[in-house]
This record gives C-alpha cells, sequence and structure tokens, in this order.
C-alpha cells in the first residue's frame, strides 16, 4: 500500500494524522477503522513493520489490559465469595513473578516470531488491504477457528500431561494449582509454540484451503482467544458467567479445575470434547463415571 501525494502539493505528509486527513479526502467510501488502517501502512512504508507492530501491540494491550481487571478483583473482598478456589487469592508477589515472566517469554520468544507474520500471511494469501470483508464473514470464520482450535488444544493439551512431556515442558503451566488472569501464558516456550501454532495454524490452514481470509479477522481471532485464555485462567466463577448461558462454553469453571486436579478438562473452549472422550474432571464428573459404571456392573449381573 502506498500514499500518492497529489499535484498541488509535492511532499505527502509526514505525520499519522496528516495521512489520514489526506487520505480520508479520496477514500469517502471507507469507514474510519479502514482509514485508520489504511494510513497506518501508508504511514510506516514497510509492510512487515507496519504489521509486525501492530501485532506486538496488541498482543500486549489485550493480555494485560485483559488481566488488569482480574488483577483489581482480587483486591476487592466484595468478589471473594465467587472465587472458585475458596480462600487461594494470589499474592502480589505471585502475580509480578508471573508478569515478568510473561514479558520476558514475549519479548524473546513471541517477538521475533511476530516479525514472520506478514511475510508468511502473504504468502498464504491473506488480504491485508481496504475495504474490510463484512462483519458476517469475520465473525462466521472467528467460529469456525475457535471450533477447530479447540481439537488442537484438546488432544495437545492432552498429550502434554503424558509424563515425559509433563516433566520437561508443561509442568510449568501447573505452577499455579489456583490460576488468575495473568497466568494465561505461564509457560514453556515449547508450550507456547505447540499449542500456539493451533492459534496461528487454524487461520493458516483455512485460507490456504479457501483462499479467502483478512489479516484483521486474523487478529480479531486472536483477541476473542486471548480473551477466552485470560478468563479461563481468572478464578472466578459468576452466576454470569458465559457457560451458564452457553452451556458448551468451557470459561473459569471448567480450567481451573484442571489446574486443581492436574487431569481433565483438557480443551480450551469448548466442553464437548472432553464429554465426548470421557475426560471431564471434578468431583461430579467423578460421580457421574462411578454411576456409570455401577449400572454396567448391575446389568451384567442380570444378564
Ligand atoms: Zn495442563
Ligand atoms: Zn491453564
Amino acid at each position: 500500500m502506498s500514499f500518492v501525494a497529489n499535484s498541488t502539493s509535492f511532499a505527502a505528509p509526514d505525520t499519522y494524522f496528516g495521512i489520514y486527513n489526506e487520505l480520508s479526502k479520496y477514500n469517502v467510501h471507507l469507514n474510519v477503522f479502514e482509514r485508520l488502517w489504511a494510513s497506518w501502512y501508508a504511514f510506516m512504508q514497510n509492510d512487515i513493520l507496519a504489521t509486525g507492530i501492530m501485532s506486538f501491540a496488541m498482543h500486549e494491550f489485550v493480555y494485560f489490559g485483559r488481566s488488569l481487571p482480574w488483577l483489581i478483583i482480587s483486591k476487592i473482598p466484595y468478589f471473594h465469595k465467587y472465587k472458585i478456589q475458596g480462600q487461594k487469592i494470589p499474592t502480589a508477589a505471585e502475580q509480578w513473578n508471573c508478569t515478568k515472566y510473561v514479558l520476558l517469554s514475549h519479548f524473546t520468544v513471541e517477538l521475533p516470531q511476530i516479525w514472520l507474520f506478514h511475510p508468511m500471511a502473504r504468502y498464504c494469501g491473506m488480504e491485508t488491504g481496504v475495504p474490510f470483508p463484512p462483519l458476517t464473514t469475520i465473525l462466521f470464520q472467528i467460529c469456525v477457528f475457535f471450533v477447530l482450535e479447540d481439537a488442537w488444544h484438546y488432544w495437545f493439551h492432552r498429550a502434554l500431561h503424558w509424563g515425559p512431556l509433563y516433566k520437561n515442558i508443561h509442568k510449568i503451566h501447573h505452577t499455579y494449582s489456583a490460576p488468575f488472569g495473568l497466568a494465561a501464558e505461564y509457560a514453556s516456550p515449547i508450550e507456547i509454540m505447540l499449542l500456539g501454532l493451533g492459534t496461528v495454524g487454524v487461520p493458516i490452514l483455512w485460507v490456504l484451503v479457501t483462499g479467502n481470509l483478512h489479516i484483521l479477522t486474523m487478529y480479531l481471532w486472536i483477541v476473542g482467544r486471548l480473551f477466552q485464555a485470560i478468563d479461563a485462567h481468572s478464578g472466578y466463577e459468576f452466576p454470569w458467567s458465559l457457560h451458564h448461558f452457553l452451556p458448551f462454553w468451557a470459561g473459569a469453571d471448567h480450567h481451573d479445575t484442571h489446574h486443581e486436579r492436574f487431569i481433565g478438562n483438557y480443551a480450551s473452549s469448548f466442553r464437548f470434547w472432553d464429554y465426548v472422550m470421557d475426560t471431564e474432571s471434578g468431583p461430579e464428573a467423578a460421580k457421574k463415571r462411578r454411576e456409570r459404571k455401577d449400572a454396567k456392573e448391575a446389568s451384567k449381573k442380570l444378564q
């Protein structure tokens, strides 16, 4: 994308908002977000840097921005009654240590990879220009990504609980048996890459098969997935939590039990994989399993 100066001014505006104003004059059909987007690429004059900086900034902003309300909630006694694991409120030192580790991993493991993102996206045929795709297309694709990534996460997370992989890789993520928002990405770099491959690989597979994906949709999907991961680690269960309205949604109720018991509830966003594969965790699931076993034995005796 390049900015073309009009004939009356020889120098193109050199500030971001200068470009925005100039671009708006000739692109009245674009909405505000599309103009902001196009101006950013025109301002940067380097698509790899433009995408790289935007991706990294977005990740940091969303990760810490979404974790902050959970940090504040942990300091307000009123909310303690909604804490899933009773009085296990994370200390300030625990949260700070976790933040330092996550920041280190973002800058050393994720930052270099984010730089490769634009060339890879273009190579696979992802759209990066304006106008954006219709909202219905964006929402539909994000729903598909949630379902497919959940399958990836279920199997690889389950595999990470196999002895040697658990000991060498996944144990770090289980440092906190009562998780909190910031702990969502507290994990070994190998785990981040393995499970992150589902988050990034699913949209790539999608664009390779369908040839239809905008990089904005990919961003919004990652924002959604970050919200999901942070909320699942929040440690809080409310009467208004999403899974009460969407019974197949996993949420904190599902993943907190995984951290507490170290076994079962391996999926990320939904409950159906654990239900179908009989890996649900917690006392209720154990009771149901026992009842099923007793019923089976009773019917065997009758035969
Ligand atoms: Zn685990
Ligand atoms: Zn976790």
